[in-house]
């Protein structure tokens, strides 16, 4: 077991260090959003660079290579993003006001790689760029990157992480070895959370899918998003005060709680247990008892398209408003009917 990887990752890191032996040149670690994919394929680029790797093939965390790596200046080191992407371990963008940075990652991004890819490698090992979320690159982009991966360089590896490895060119995917991580189990989800002082942590760890970085980070929205759940509890609830209530956290947050709300009403009419709210299971049944189910299919479609343009600059009041007094309608069974305006 390596102590630098989360609990959950330690058959990934099995599947990783397997192939150490005879690495390919390209591996593309994907998995959902909150899983750690992209520490986890910085603590394998760090356990190949290192100079005298331990037993179980982790850094030593004591050579010269492991201190340059630790310090960001490892000169066989290079790790590709889009602008506005934290640089830490986050897979969400970096939330902020002004002129927005880059979402993508730039094919001069991808450019730039290619004199570092051609030349020898500063201590004669191996020289690994990390390309993360590989999915951020266009079309354009990701053809640029296409001719490193049809003729790659001797001694080198690309690590590409995604959470959508759909939206990946069929020519990029298909030169990648594929390993997945999966989300943690939910004793592992809910342990680890407890650790990081988490209070609800099993209710936390299940919102998440127990994906426990995921959970992480919805924690600090617990409050709001009890609201919520209470709100929706309600057929007759007040969509004005319920969109000021939810303004705290950010829209998109927001609008996935209520899709989750949304998916387990679908459950509870369909007879199964809700996924997301173990414990809201009276409220649920509440509205789903009143529910036109052509008209929750609607709703949901509606709420995932709202969804969708949560990342454009608009008003997130008026989205949740106008969002809310459709529950509400749908809810007290006067159905919006087929109309989409
Ligand atoms: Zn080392």
């Amino acid at each position: 077991m390596n102590k630098d990887i989360y609990p959950w990752q330690s058959s990934a890191w099995s599947r990783l260090i397997e192939r150490r032996a005879s690495l390919p040149h390209a591996l593309l670690i994907q998995g959902r959003p909150g899983l750690g994919k992209t520490h986890l394929a910085r603590v394998f680029a760090r356990s190949l660079l290192c100079e005298q790797p331990i037993a179980g093939g982790g850094a030593c965390g004591a050579c010269a290579a492991c201190g340059w790596f630790d310090q960001g200046n490892h000169p066989d080191y290079r790790q590709v993003q889009p602008e506005a992407l934290d640089p830490g371990d986050g897979e969400e963008p970096k939330r902020g006001e002004g002129a927005a940075p880059s979402r993508q990652i730039r094919i001069d991004q991808v450019r730039e790689l290619q004199p570092f890819l051609r030349v020898g490698t500063h201590r004669g090992g191996l020289r690994i760029a990390l390309i993360r979320p590989a999915e951020a690159m266009n079309a354009a982009t990701a053809n640029a990157l296409l001719k490193s991966l049809e003729e790659p360089p001797d001694r080198t590896l690309l690590l590409l992480v995604s959470s959508d490895p759909q939206r990946l060119l069929p020519t990029v995917r298909s030169r990648c070895q594929g390993v997945t991580v999966f989300p943690a189990n939910a004793e592992t989800a809910a342990a680890w959370l407890r650790a990081q002082g988490v209070a609800d942590a099993e209710g936390v760890a299940s919102f998440a899918g127990n994906a426990p970085l995921a959970a992480l980070e919805q924690a600090g929205f617990a409050e709001a998003r009890a609201a919520l759940a209470e709100l929706l509890s309600d057929p007759d609830l007040d969509p004005v005060r319920g969109a000021e209530l939810c303004l705290g956290p950010p829209l998109p947050e927001v609008l996935s709680w209520i899709q989750k709300w949304t998916y387990d009403l679908l459950r509870l009419r369909s007879g199964a247990a809700p996924r997301y709210h173990p414990g809201a299971g009276a409220g649920l049944a509440r509205v789903a008892g009143r529910l036109d189910p052509l008209g929750l299919a609607r709703y949901a479609a509606r709420v995932a398209e709202a969804r969708a343009l949560a990342l454009h600059p608009l008003n997130p009041k008026l989205v949740l408003e106008d969002l809310l007094i459709r529950y509400r309608e749908l809810a007290m069974g006067q159905g919006t009917g087929g109309s989409n305006g």
